[in-house]
């Protein structure tokens, strides 16, 4: 049997608060501005969140039925449907944020042992047991509840969490080694993260909410690389 899928559940269910909270905080005419995400609006990052609840549930219906039913027919179809949503009006994104996050939780409530335990695959074609869905699901709601530019910022994000993103974008950039030999030392947390890249260790010091925004590629503040420049990093995702 796969790994139980907690702390994820936890996790993607206190996102999705703080996703409608940071929703809640602004009004329509700050979502349809331009955002800290390249080219995207906030009404696309609401759109994205939306589709992407939708595409998950693709998978969670792949785990219950055993029929393929991939997350997004193509990369180009993802965008898409990013584009046309982003155009509905701003009630109607409200409403569809919210209602197929909760579509989605309903259905993974609903997944038994075996169907958790069925393999599915990414949007990036990784083959990953319908447990990973929740963590998949974290991290777009957390990470894009700061991207709103609302109410929530790192700091409001769960430390576990943080730990547990840093552990997966760690091993993504070291995987791709494209990036600089990093060790992030967070001055209020005991562990540390060592990502593979080129050249010689730099390490970054800073709370542990601000390396994980620094880590996934977001403004961050308060940070302090010893002996150099705070270095500058590849795309994440
Ligand atoms: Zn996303």
């Amino acid at each position: 049997m796969a790994p139980a899928p907690e702390p994820a559940l936890g996790w993607m269910n206190e996102g999705t608060e703080l996703f409608l909270k940071a929703l809640e905080s602004l009004d329509d005419e700050s979502l349809a501005a331009r955002g800290s995400l390249p080219g995207w609006t906030g009404s696309h990052v609401v759109a994205h969140v939306a589709a992407n609840a939708e595409a998950l549930g693709n998978l969670v219906r792949w785990a219950r039925t055993g029929e393929a039913t991939p997350m997004y027919s193509s990369p180009e179809q993802r965008g898409a449907d990013i584009e046309v949503g982003a155009q509905r009006p701003v009630a109607e994104l409200r409403l569809w944020v919210a209602s197929s996050a909760a579509r989605l939780a309903d259905s993974l409530d609903a997944l038994t042992p075996d169907q958790w335990a069925r393999e599915v695959l990414t949007a990036q074609g990784r083959a990953v047991p319908a447990t990973e869905i929740p963590w998949m699901r974290s991290r777009e709601v957390m990470v894009h509840a700061v991207d709103l530019g609302g109410a929530v910022t790192f700091a409001d994000l769960p430390a576990s969490f943080d730990a547990a993103l840093l552990d997966d974008i760690t091993a993504k950039r070291s995987a791709g080694a494209d990036g600089p030999h990093l060790r992030l030392a967070p001055t209020d947390d005991d562990r540390s993260w060592v990502v593979t890249g080129a050249g010689d260790t730099v390490t970054v010091r800073g709370s542990l909410a601000q390396l994980t925004a620094y880590l996934s590629g977001r403004p961050a503040t308060g940070l302090h690389a010893d002996g150099a420049a705070l270095p500058s990093l590849p795309r994440w995702l």
